[in-house]
């Protein structure tokens, strides 16, 4: 046995993507661009569902009372596949589901693409209109809703044009309008034969962007297949390089509890498929966050892996009761999509009872997901860093000119991977200014370490993450502005520890109104989901801080706090 301390990144990642390796890499052109991709890769997800209902009796999902196997999850995939086909479900049809995790929402995801339908994951914060919004521009035929997100979309049915059916979830009796899930939701051992490409879309998740409408970022088979080979392959580098490996020690199946919403990338991606990839159990929890549910999912399914949100993170390791639960076979967590704070990292390495590994997850939808990881050994000392990009990335630094930056300095992180989306739906505008030669913009500025480990430091594009939902500014600010009362106004994060940054508005009012700060609260509130209302309002007397190009200065609008604002501060 080689020393494991003496073997270099590079050789154990040579070793194992190498000619004839389980990981082999080749160069194949996707889109005209040349990316380096798996030789030995399932071609579809109905492809990777097969493989994965041969493990049989495993089991694979659990919420609540509810367990399935690997096999009888396959088998409610290829019976579901086959009823939406009934019911005119066809290749490239898009149909929308609103609902809370469940195994109902897992098997008709996999169930839809099997037959080369795409998954419309619409946001389960979203008010009334921005699901309208969403379903319009995807153009769903089909919506599958749960009955408690119902009541958001009850009004809607029978006015969007193209919306043909509506599926219900649920416990109770169909609303009338609708059809129930459970006539849709059957078994069946023959697996469909449907055409899929590998660059068909699989899921298409909304994640708003600089224009203020949410552009619906289009995720394929061949990119979510990529990316979950990447992390089985960055498992397989830990543990050459005698890092903790993320199968349990006693050999057992890894039990994994995800509470990552299945609309976003963490959910479906990289939380649900590479867990079917590995062939390891998916605990879901129910219904809203809650520390709680969490420690005691852990107790009782005996969770080896734990793949949550910072702000969940902040959470649990806060929660006072933590220490009356066993969590003793807990031993990874990990965590990404918005910054973690390095007190949080300490405080989960002090309150569980057997020191759980960590990684940091850098990733953007536009990537299907994961992006760079970095492991314990690296965080420990530099809680910053997120790692290395997967072998399958090509990765620049640039300045505002778009040169590369010298070793060390900070710049906007291009990418350029099979994993990078086609685009977003019916936007071409919106992806040309995103993806330019291949290489994505992700707006993210970082800067690469003398290890070669990257530091993700500061976003040069205008959002929020709050609680690991994206805030994107300009979409409050045009809500903002269409208000009679507000001259202008500018929406700014305040950092916090619990939530990672909070939502603040500059608001400048028109001379005479008396509008107020719940006046401003309730009007975002009437249109948008509650994570978008800004918690902390401030007037200003006088006009926005802009640039001679008209730009907002919005640095000089940060760093004051939630608290009172003084306009005279400003030049
Ligand atoms: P989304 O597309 O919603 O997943 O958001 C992607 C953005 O979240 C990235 O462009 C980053 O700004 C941020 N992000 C994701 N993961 C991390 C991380 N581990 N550390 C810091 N920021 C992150």
């Amino acid at each position: 046995m080689p020393d494991q301390s003496q073997v270099s990144y590079q050789d154990a990642l040579d070793s194992l993507t190498a000619a004839g390796a389980p990981f082999e890499l080749r160069t194949e052109e996707v889109g005209g661009i040349p990316t380096r991709n798996f030789a030995s890769r399932p071609r579809s997800l109905r492809e990777l569902v097969e493989g994965a209902g041969k493990r049989g009796d495993v089991e694979f999902l659990v919420q609540g009372g509810q367990r399935l196997s690997y096999a009888e999850f396959a088998q409610l995939v290829w019976g579901t596949a086959a009823r939406f086909r009934e019911q005119g479900l066809r290749r490239g049809d898009r149909i929308g589901i609103l609902a809370y995790n469940s195994l109902d929402f897992v098997v008709s995801v996999f169930a839809i693409s099997s037959i080369g339908g795409i998954t419309v994951a619409l946001n389960g914060w979203w008010a009334k209109e921005e699901i309208d919004y969403a379903l319009r521009d995807s153009g769903c035929r089909f919506l599958i809703v749960d009955d408690r997100l119902f009541p958001r979309v009850s009004g809607l049915l029978g006015e969007i044009e193209g919306l043909e059916k509506t599926f219900f979830a649920g416990a109770g009796e169909s609303p009338t309008g609708t059809v129930s899930l459970r006539e849709v939701i059957s078994s069946s051992e023959q697996i469909p034969s449907d055409d899929i490409h590998e660059d068909d879309g699989f899921v298409i998740l909304y994640t708003s962007g600089t224009t203020g409408r949410p552009k619906g970022c289009v995720t394929t088979h061949r990119g979510t297949v990529t990316q979950v080979m990447g992390i089985l392959l960055h498992g397989m580098l830990s543990a050459a390089l005698g890092k903790p490996s993320p199968l349990p020690a006693d050999g057992g199946q890894p039990t994994i509890l995800m509470t990552a919403p299945l609309f976003h990338v963490a959910g479906i991606h990289t939380g649900v498929c590479t867990a079917m990839a590995a062939g390891a159990k998916i605990v879901l929890n129910e219904g809203r966050f809650d520390p709680e549910q969490v420690l005691s999912l852990i107790q009782r399914e005996r969770v080896t892996g734990w793949s949550a949100i910072p702000t969940m993170l902040h959470r649990v390791v806060h929660c006072s009761t933590i220490h009356e639960y066993d969590l003793s076979s807990l031993s990874r967590i990990s965590f990404g999509g918005a910054p973690t704070a390095p007190e949080t990292m300490n405080r989960a390495r002090e309150v569980f009872p057997v020191e759980p590994a960590l990684s940091n997850g850098y990733g953007t939808t536009e990537t299907h997901g994961v992006i760079m990881l970095s492991g314990d050994r690296e965080l420990r000392d530099k809680p910053t860093c997120v790692g290395h990009p997967m072998p399958f990335f090509d990765t620049k630094l640039v300045n505002e000119a778009g040169e590369e930056v010298a070793d060390g300095e900070l710049g906007e992180l291009l990418l350029r991977s099979p994993t990078v989306t086609p685009g977003y739906w019916n936007r071409p505008d919106a992806t040309a200014e995103a993806i330019r030669d291949g290489w994505l913009h992700t707006g993210d500025i970082a800067y690469q370490d003398s290890d070669g480990d990257f530091h993700v430091v500061d976003r040069a594009k205008d959002m929020i993450i709050r609680g690991g939902e994206n805030v994107y500014c300009v979409e409050i600010e045009s809500c903002l502005a269409d208000h009679p009362d507000i001259d202008e106004a500018a929406v700014i994060g305040v950092p916090d520890t619990e939530l990672g940054e909070r939502v603040k508005a500059v608001v400048v009012r028109i001379p005479g109104s008396g509008l107020t700060e719940a006046d401003v609260q309730a009007h975002v509130h009437s249109r948008m989901a509650a994570f978008k209302v800004p918690e902390f309002i401030e007037f200003m007397e006088k006009p926005l801080p802009r640039n001679p190009a008209g730009k907002i200065l919005k640095e000089q609008l940060r760093g004051r706090g939630p608290g009172a604002f003084d306009p005279d501060l400003i030049e």
